[in-house]
């Protein structure tokens, strides 16, 4: 068997095109060694300001872990058995011996790392090396990020027979060329599972840095156009007037609007200036549904993920619904009983994720859409017109359909009306109510959770505090019957602000035995030796984990404690904010991102309305 693949892709070579990936693997390296987000965004930057314009997509995709946004949903289609092959194949090393590495190891960027080293060690010994020197040939060509990258794009893109084959192939190419440390991150990119937690926030810092542009202008550029290379790229090439150039584009994401949170329909109505839009708030999955020019229907997750393929039913019942040629709705996919017709929760849409069987999935859990947004019509960009008027809008493109209704909504004016509509939305199986503010400028503001929505939901009245989503920063281990689990996770939220995440309790209960072992595979890839630099805690966990995983987690209420970081010093010196008697309430919220989580701001706005409640109690 060669030691080489034969498929190789050419590449431009030179330093003022394209980057040694050893630079970055040196780079990568650092960031995994520190605990300092200061020192994490410093080595950003620097990485960052030498990339050669041409490649600095390429490498703010790879360290993402991606090959393109999220949202063009591109799948390398490599496993771990896979991985194994390419390293067998480019260092003649049995696949049974690798195995029994990755066994030992459990990381698959280690056993990539040892591999490829013994590979060199026993080139050396043979010889190999200087036998190639002599004869004016050199055994390695060095990697760059252009290769590195065009060759995983091609394994992406290679399908059908023989893609199996072809994608070893070229994985090989790669290990074969690869200096061992290279390999690690090969191997770990590959396998999804290179858990730096660098996050798009992360690399938006960074570029503003090194572009010197405004932090804003740069968050709006992401907002209408969510592709951090893509940006990048054209930051680098044409400087930062080019941001201009970025417009909302049917096809591409936005980054959705969001909702605050109030616990009366008086405070409610008070904030949005006496009179509200009031809205069902569907307890399913949210879309935003675009139409290109050339005809083709695209539905975007919350966390944009490219959906389409899940929904192949909404895409049919839009196409009847909608009479536009290109647009961007929103709405929110709610499943429902076909024998009952009464909606079903949330989780029951997960059904849907699944890669086969859609047809099977689609009657077994059918679903409706109820469409609360326009953002775009037929070349026009409404983000900018108020709600009043992109309704009117959304209504002429519209014609209900037995699958397809727009948001069951009223305009109210007085507390009683609130009340009454909102107890009717929580006996048709509704959250509650979305509010939403109809003032002049009631814009789609896009990625920004304001008061111009404000959700009022069912939890917020039976609990002092409505259920959080949290994210999982490190673990204690349990003892007992969770001997050898995890007892309990130590949870935070996330500041937008600082790009941190901070501690807020730790969370034993409301975990089945089936979660425990469940938890224990979700977390496992995401384990660190130290605390990750983008987390803040006082608390020293058994085991710490990337931020990457967000539980919905409940609690009696929210007190001063000087454990926590959370909201450290805003409300008392010395002391954060804490959740007390926390539940995990079952539902794993894995259609958010970390940086998705309830917020530092958020939790500290519910701590002062649960204290004015006291308060308003106590006097009663
Ligand atoms: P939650 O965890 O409460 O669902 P979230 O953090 O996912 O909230 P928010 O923006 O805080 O998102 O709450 C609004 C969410 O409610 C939207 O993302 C959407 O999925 C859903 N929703 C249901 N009905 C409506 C509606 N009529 N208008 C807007 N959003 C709605």
């Amino acid at each position: 068997m060669s030691n080489r693949a034969s498929s190789q892709p050419s590449q431009p070579q030179g330093q003022e095109t394209d980057m040694k990936f050893s630079e970055i693997v040196k780079v990568l390296e650092a960031i995994e060694a520190t605990t300092q987000r200061t020192t994490m965004a410093k080595l950003l930057a620097h990485l960052l300001r030498k990339c050669p314009p041409q490649v600095i997509d390429k490498v703010i995709y790879f360290i993402l872990g991606d090959l393109r946004p999220s949202w063009e949903g591109i799948e390398l289609g490599v496993g771990e058995r896979l991985t194994m092959r390419a390293l067998s194949y480019a260092s003649g090393i049995p696949l049974k011996q690798i195995e029994e590495l990755y066994k030992k190891l459990g990381d698959l960027g280690e056993v990539a790392k040892r591999v490829i080293a013994m590979k060199q060690q026993k080139a050396a010994q043979q010889g190999t090396i200087l036998a190639f020197l002599q004869s004016g040939k050199q055994v390695q060509r060095e990697l760059t990020i252009g290769r590195v990258y065009d060759t995983l794009m091609q394994i992406a893109k290679a399908t059908g027979e023989g893609a199996m084959d072809l994608k070893v192939k070229l994985l090989a190419s790669l290990f074969s060329d690869a200096k061992p440390e290279e390999a690690k991150y090969i191997a770990r990119f590959v396998v999804g599972r290179l858990r730096l937690g660098i996050a798009d926030m992360t690399i938006l810092d960074a570029l503003a840095t090194v572009f010197k542009v405004r932090r804003e202008d740069l968050e709006k550029a992401y907002h209408v156009y969510p592709d951090l290379g893509y940006i990048a790229k054209l930051l680098a090439e044409k400087g930062p007037q080019a941001l201009q150039e970025i417009k909302v584009t049917p096809g591409i994401p936005v980054q959705p609007m969001l909702a605050e949170r109030l616990s009366s329909a008086s405070e409610i109505l008070a904030k949005l200036g006496g009179v509200a839009l009031c809205e069902y708030k569907y307890d399913g999955e949210r879309a935003q549904i675009h139409r290109t020019k050339d005809g083709k229907i695209k539905i975007f997750s919350r966390r944009l993920e490219d959906l389409t393929h899940a929904y192949p039913d909404v895409v049919k019942y839009v196409e009847e619904a909608i009479k536009a040629r290109e647009y961007i709705v929103e709405g929110e996919i709610v499943c429902y009983d076909p024998d009952t017709g009464e909606f079903r929760p949330f989780q029951e849409l997960m059904h849907r994720r699944r890669k086969h069987n859609i047809t099977e999935a689609m009657k077994e859990y059918p679903v409706k859409l109820f469409l609360f947004d326009i953002i775009y019509v037929d070349g026009q960009d409404l983000t900018n017109l108020p709600l009043i008027d992109r309704r009117r809008r959304l209504v002429e493109v519209f014609t209900p359909t037995e699958n397809v209704e727009i948001a069951r909504w009223r305009i109210l004016d007085s507390v009683e009306e609130v009340e009454k509509f909102f107890h009717e939305a929580i006996s048709q199986e509704c959250e509650g109510l979305v509010c939403k503010s109809v003032k002049m400028d009631a814009i789609y503001e896009m990625g920004s959770r304001g008061w111009l929505w404000i959700k009022y939901k069912r939890d917020y009245r039976s609990e002092l505090t409505d259920t959080l989503d949290l994210v999982v920063v490190g673990a204690f281990y349990g003892r007992g019957r969770r001997a050898g689990k995890y007892g309990a996770l130590l949870m935070a939220a996330y500041d937008p602000d600082t790009d941190m995440f901070y501690t807020v309790c730790k969370v034993g209960s409301g975990f089945t035995d089936e979660d425990l072992v469940k938890l224990q595979q979700l977390l496992e890839p995401y384990k660190i030796p130290h605390k990750h630099p983008r987390v803040v805690s006082k608390l020293e966990p058994d085991v710490w984990f990337v931020p990457a995983i967000v539980l919905e987690i409940v609690g009696a209420e929210i007190t001063l404690s000087p454990l926590h970081t959370c909201a450290m010093n805003m409300v008392k010196p010395g002391f954060g904010l804490a959740i007390r008697f926390p539940r995990f309430t079952g539902r794993y919220r894995l259609d958010k991102k970390p940086e998705q989580a309830t917020t530092v701001k958020e939790i500290y706005e519910m701590y002062l309305r649960q204290r004015k409640i006291k308060i308003a109690e106590a006097k009663a």
